[in-house]
């Protein structure tokens, strides 16, 4: 079974993510399109859980 997940930072969905995308955050299962996304998610978590991710900073 494939995973197939949204980034809530980008917006872009995420296919097969690896270990290193992943983040337990709060009780919840996140999944980034890249580590620049999951940092920016960090330094924000809020702003991103409450949908206003959708551009990507690379
Ligand atoms: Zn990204």
């Amino acid at each position: 079974m494939s995973r197939h997940v949204i980034c809530p930072v980008s917006g872009l969905s995420v296919e097969s993510p690896d270990d290193s995308q992943y983040l337990e955050y709060e009780g919840m299962q996140l999944f980034f399109c890249c580590i620049s996304c999951e940092d920016n998610f960090l330094k924000d978590p809020d702003y991103y859980l409450a949908g206003n991710g959708s551009y990507h900073l690379s």
